[in-house]
């Protein structure tokens, strides 16, 4: 039921999600003069990148840490650094492989030497969504159901959430906007896409992986001699010791992620099942014990036991893009409707960044082509 009709100038732009495409296409807007407001199911700014806390335990279990190799991106890392939201993780990176079916105590390592810088948000991934987000008129909880299109603008139909999952039935309608931005994974905007048969065409094409991501404490520092792995073995293709990212509390905390064909083939398994899977695959190939095996084999092993170090999985249904599209973003200029998000520029942390700034340069291009003489 629509309960509220909110007018706003039709100047103004709506962004819907607001991961760090959304909220850098927002932020770049807002810059610029125009009128943004950013609509998000979930409680705040983050997204993919996406960051929780389970005692003195602290977990990046979404983006595990970005690249830079755009000039655009370069050029902003320095403001980045400088306000305190990002740094250069010194990652000790290996690959890690299951050679022979027995317990094999490293025999499957190999050090790499990192080719590249990889940066991370400090305190946690969502921090650098949080930054950009700073003073944006944001509505937090409100879930994009709809939209329509009348002569003054694009309309927005929302309702409200919980916890970005369970609806409750307070919709309200906010409208008219003259532009409006979707910086949504493709198959949650082609879901919202039937006023612009075009737009949902390009993001029907594109398909995300999902992606299993378990949160594992560990009691005592494991004596490993990487902080991050690339592994090839059974269900796990990474590893990464997340308390050795800078700005994180000191209590060992590791991150498992399963492949995409695993995640897949079990993807409406029992979290238990699928922390106990991981956990055992990454004792076997690290060759180390991360506790007691008997906290992972209940039914109930994400329900965290006070005073033991947790253990939780999270299901990312979406999570990198198989074959993303590499122009940036897409812009109906008669509709005056674009598509952001990592998809849309070679995917990834960075490619969410380059998207969202395109997205905003076609908005801005526009705006100056109505307002010449
Ligand atoms: C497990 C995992 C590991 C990854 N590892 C890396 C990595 O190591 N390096 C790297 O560079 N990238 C990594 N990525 C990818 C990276 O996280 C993404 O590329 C990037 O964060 C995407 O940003 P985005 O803004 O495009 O989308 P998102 O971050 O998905 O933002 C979309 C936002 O829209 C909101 N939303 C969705 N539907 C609605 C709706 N109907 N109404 C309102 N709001 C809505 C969502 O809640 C979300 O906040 C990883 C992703 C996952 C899941």
């Amino acid at each position: 039921m629509v309960q509220n009709y909110v007018r706003r100038g039709a100047r103004g732009t709506a962004v819907v999600g607001a991961g760090l495409a959304g909220v850098t296409a927002a932020r770049t807007l807002a810059d610029h003069g125009l009128d943004v407001v950013v609509f998000e199911k979930s409680r705040g700014p983050g997204g993919r990148m996406a960051r929780r806390s389970y005692g003195a335990h602290q977990f990046d279990f979404g983006a595990q840490y970005f690249t830079v190799r755009d000039p655009r991106t370069r050029e902003r890392l320095p403001r980045w650094i400088r306000d305190g939201v990002v740094a250069e993780w010194p990652l000790r990176l290996a690959s890690l492989r299951l050679d022979g079916q027995r317990p094999q105590g490293l025999s499957g390592l190999e050090l790499l030497q990192p080719s590249e810088p990889r940066f991370v948000a400090t305190p946690g991934m969502t921090a650098l969504c949080k930054h950009v987000a700073n003073g944006l008129e944001l509505r937090r909880r409100r879930r994009v159901v709809g939209l329509d299109r009348t002569d003054a603008g694009w309309m927005v139909i929302s309702e409200a959430t919980t916890n970005g999952e369970h609806s409750t039935d307070e919709m309200r309608v906010d409208g008219p906007f003259q532009h409006l931005v979707l910086a949504l994974p493709a198959e949650q905007a082609a879901q919202l896409l039937d006023l612009a048969p075009d737009l949902r065409s390009h993001a029907a094409a594109v398909c995300h992986q999902p992606c299993w991501a378990v949160m594992l404490g560990v009691a005592e520092p494991l004596d490993l001699p990487f902080d991050g792995a690339f592994v090839d073995a059974g269900p796990l293709r990474w590893v990464a010791r997340d308390s050795s990212k800078p700005g994180r509390p000191s209590a060992e905390s590791w991150v498992l992620h399963a492949g995409p064909e695993w995640s897949s083939a079990h993807f409406d398994d029992d979290p238990a099942d699928v922390c106990r899977a991981l956990i055992e695959t990454f004792e076997h190939v690290a060759g180390r014990s991360t506790g007691d095996p008997g906290r992972f084999r209940d039914k109930d092993a994400t329900e965290l036991a006070a005073g033991r170090p947790p253990v939780a999985a999270h299901r990312w249904r979406y999570s990198m893009a198989d074959d993303p599209l590499d122009g940036g973003s897409l812009w109906d200029e008669q509709l005056r409707l674009g598509l952001c998000g990592d998809w849309c520029a070679g995917s990834r942390v960075e490619g969410a960044f380059l998207s969202g700034l395109s997205i905003a340069t076609a908005i801005l291009t526009a705006v100056r082509r109505s307002d010449a003489p």
